[in-house]
Formats: structure tokens, sequence, C-alpha cells
């Protein structure tokens, strides 16, 4: 019997970590497109940044492209569904033309940015959108307006470089998924420069977001590690492991899943910080609280910053189906 000589460890498990209303309800309407429709119900880009998730419904019938075209001209009649991360205007009118049947699993928090970004144009206003060049949320928020109108800025620095194209009223609007601290940087220079400019009634950045990346502040000084499970193309998970080494955290990972874990980064810890992204099933969490447990005498203890309740509607198409599973 070893049981007795595993070394102890903390693990101070964050909350809220893991899904969100938004992420929950994109999967909720594949999987339910999929009971309605048959498969194969297609869709466009990884439906939340999370290959597991992504494999499981692959295994359920769903199929993953990155442009409509990618869908064979004998299935345009499929259910196409758009990603949480939400989509240029383009793709909703092209599926239009090709007459396909789309289901749209934009966030409800992220439609808000976009109708923002429309609001600001009617009212003739230069747009500035604080993100990440080359996410998908950042192409779908700019591809509201015709290119060209929104400007990125990803930086303190863009913010100090910018110059206003116009001498019309300057306005701002940002991805759901930055770092909070980062973002109120950004926002501060260009108050500074700009004091004039428009700024978002309610922020951009969502509660879930928010609510994350305070758990991970709350526990990261206590911990000698901290852990965020997630996908290395997800943005607010990217920033719940620079939020933890900001927070002084010597180590600061990003995994995918337990089997990512290199043990020599956590040799002779006592205390651990467990989070999740908001694309992150819980399964992959407790997977990973099950690896510890092999080779620590762990105790979890949960760290609760934030209540979250929120929950979203989902598209009208598939609401007889929740009816009939209550
Ligand atoms: Fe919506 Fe926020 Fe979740 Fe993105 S992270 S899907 S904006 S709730």
């Amino acid at each position: 019997e070893t049981a007795t000589a595993k070394p102890a460890l903390s693990i101070h498990l964050c909350a809220p970590r893991g899904f969100c209303a938004g992420v929950d309800r994109a999967i909720q309407i594949v999987e339910l497109a999929l009971e309605k429709y048959g498969s194969p119900v297609y869709v466009r880009h990884e439906i939340v940044h999370n290959k597991f998730v992504v494999d499981g419904l692959k295994a359920k019938g769903a199929v993953f492209v990155e442009e409509l075209e990618e869908i064979p001209a004998e299935h345009t009649d499929r259910p196409v569904v758009f990603s949480a991360h939400g989509v240029p205007k383009a793709v909703p009118q092209d599926a239009q033309t090709r007459k396909m049947f789309y289901l749209d699993a934009t966030c409800p928090l992220v439609s808000k940015v976009h109708k923002e970004a429309v609001i600001h144009f009617r009212r003739d206003r230069e747009i500035l959108l604080i993100g990440h060049a080359g996410h998908p949320e950042v192409i779908g928020t700019m591809g509201q307006l015709p290119e060209g109108t929104v400007t990125l800025i990803e930086t303190e620095e863009d913010a100090r470089a910018y110059t206003p194209k116009t001498g019309r009223t300057l306005a701002y609007i940002t991805q759901t998924t930055l770092s909070v601290d980062d973002t109120a940087g950004i926002v501060a220079v260009l108050q500074e420069r700009f004091p004039e400019i428009v700024a978002p009634h309610k922020e951009d950045i969502c509660y879930a977001t928010t609510n994350r990346q305070e758990a991970v502040k709350h526990v990261a000084p206590r911990v000698e590690a901290m852990i965020v499970v997630g996908a290395p193309n997800s943005s607010n998970s990217q920033r719940l492991r620079e939020v933890a080494e900001r927070a002084g955290c010597r180590t600061a990972v990003l995994i995918q899943r337990a089997s990512d874990i290199d043990w020599q980064d956590f040799e002779g810890i006592r205390s651990l910080g467990l989070t999740a992204g908001a694309s992150a099933p819980e399964t992959l969490v407790e997977e990973i609280i099950d690896a510890f447990a092999d080779r620590f005498d762990v105790t979890v203890e949960t760290v609760r910053t934030a209540e979250e309740t929120i929950s979203f509607n989902l598209p009208r198409e598939l609401r007889d189906m929740l009816s009939q599973a209550q």
C-alpha cells in the first residue's frame, strides 16, 4: 500500500469556471438539431473552441466546415448551424442565396455587440473595435458593416498611434472575451486622447469572461501553480492563463486534458489552482483532478467569487424539442 506515501496537495477549484450560457446554448442547438432533423447537421466553424466538444458532436452526426461552400450541393437542404462566436453579415446572406436552412448559435451577448456596431454606423460615428486580429468573433463583428468601416485596436500602442480617419464622433466596442485589465488600459488611453469617445452602455466583455477572471485573480495569489482547462484557440481561456501568471503563479498552464499535463511542472507543489475556460466541459476538469489524485493526496476546495444564473432562449425552430424533452 503506497497511498500513505503520496504528498499532500490542496486543489483550489475556481468558481465560476467552465461552460457559460452562450456555449451551453450553442451545444444544445447542435444536439437538438440532430435530434429533430437527423444527421448530417452541418456546423460552420468549431461550434465552440473545444476539441472534446467538437469530437462528441461529430460522433453524433455533426459535420464541421469552415465555409458554406464546403457543404456538398446535394446537402444544401440540411440544417447548418453558425458557431457561438458569430458570423459576418455575408454568411447568412450567402446561406439565403443558396436557399439553405440555418440555425444561428451566435451568443446573444455577441449579437448585442453586433447591434451596437450597427447603431454607431447609423449615427455616423467612426468605430473602433478592441479585440484580437483573426479571432472569429472579431471577423464576425467587423463583418457586420462594410469593409474598412471598423478599425481594430489590439493594444495600448495601437490606441496611442490611432489617427481618426474622419472628423466624426468616435465610438468603441470590444470583443466579449478580452482581459478585463488590458482592456481597461486600452480604453483609458482612448478616453484620454479622445474624451468624447462613445463607450458601450454596459461593458461588452461578457459576464462569464469577467467572473472567470475574477475567480482566478482571487485564487492565484494563494497557490503555487494554476491549470486552466481549455483550447489554445480559446480566447477567454488564454486570458485566464495570463491573469494567473500576472497574479504571481510560478506555473500557469493552459491544457486541453489530463494527458497534456507535464508532471515536472508540478513536482513538489502543495497547492494548485484549477479553472476552465467557457468552452471547456466539466468532465475534463474532473479528469485532471483524478490524474492529480493518482499522484497526490488531494483535497479539493471550491472558491466561489460569483453566482451565475443567466441562461439564453433557444432559436424558435428548436423550442418544440425542449418542451418534448421535459
Ligand atoms: Fe457568450 Fe460570453 Fe460565453 Fe462568449 S464567453 S459565448 S460572449 S457568454
